[in-house]
């Protein structure tokens, strides 16, 4: 054989071993929560869920363009049917972005007339808008025999907050009310915890049995109700430190130091940010909660 065959021979068995590693990387990162319902999770601290349905395929959340074309690969790996629905969780930067990658093959994209709002008047280079909003506390999405209701929950984190749930797969999408396996996230940005409380009691409520979770430290990103659970036993017991110390009289600046809470040490975040999510929640209780608006006739 020439040597340049040879080289031909080399390359081409390195290509195609790159392109079936691809291939099973996509699958790798798709993990099945029940029929025809998936979460996509490249490991870069982003998960999506997708519903495959004979009519099409719905998604939930982008995150951006490079992880919204990663999600489409993979959908395309089990697929053939084209993806006619995204549905954004809320209205942040982190969760909506990416969306053009779909819209570009199609899909009409779906927010609440909240998050709408806030993204028209806050452009960002990877946001595109949404083709339709709903409004009010309920919409039920139809596609292919399958049912996605779409729950607004109200001030608990960003606006137009919307959890996505299949009442006969009982499987839910949770995006960032709940983060299995991890303590509040750094300064516990664009949440009202009074309203996050509630919020969270409202799905405690909900008939689900999984979970997707938009982020998550667990071993995947299928998760409970108990991460529900526990996210609202944390913040409780937070609340509860934070006032046996006022009851004290410690000083204000000394109160972060002096909390702990074993019961979550394992939690990703809790030698980090532990006090950066003390000083969050005493804000709340000693200020009142924040953000707040006057609520919707619909709340
Ligand atoms: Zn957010």
């Amino acid at each position: 054989m020439l040597l340049q065959n040879k080289i031909f021979t080399v390359l081409g068995g390195l290509l195609l071993t790159l392109l079936m590693s691809a291939t099973v990387q996509a699958q790798k990162n798709v993990w099945q929560a029940a029929d025809g319902v998936y979460m996509y999770g490249p490991g870069q601290g982003f998960n999506s869920m997708f519903v495959i349905t004979d009519e099409g395929v719905v998604v939930m959340d982008t995150a951006n363009s490079q992880h919204a074309k990663g999600l489409l690969k993979a959908i395309k790996t089990l697929t053939d049917q084209p993806v006619r629905y995204v549905v954004q969780s809320h209205n942040h930067w982190d969760h909506a972005g990416g969306s053009k990658v779909f819209q570009d093959q199609g899909a009409k994209v779906i927010a609440h007339e909240e998050a709408y709002a806030w993204m028209k008047e806050n452009p960002h280079y990877d946001l595109s808008l949404p083709d339709e909003t709903w409004s009010g506390k309920r919409k039920d999405l139809v596609l292919g025999g399958k049912t996605i209701e779409l729950h607004y929950m109200g001030m608990s984190h960003g606006l137009g907050m919307t959890v996505s749930l299949l009442p006969k797969e009982k499987v839910a999408f949770i995006a960032d009310l709940v983060t299995p396996n991890r303590v509040m996230f750094t300064i516990v940005p664009d949440f009202n915890i009074k309203e996050w409380v509630r919020a969270l009691k409202v799905l405690e409520k909900m008939d689900f049995n999984k979970a997707g979770y938009s982020h998550s430290h667990a071993k995947t990103p299928i998760g409970t109700m108990q991460d529900v659970i526990l996210t609202r036993e944390y913040i409780e017991d937070l609340q509860g430190a934070i006032m046996a110390e006022f009851k004290k009289g410690t000083q204000f600046l000394e109160i972060a130091g002096n909390i702990k809470l074993d019961k979550y040490k394992h939690w990703v975040g809790y030698n980090e940010w532990l006090h950066m999510n003390v000083y969050r929640v005493m804000l709340d209780m000693w200020m009142g909660p924040y953000p707040w608006r006057p609520k919707h006739a619909y709340e």
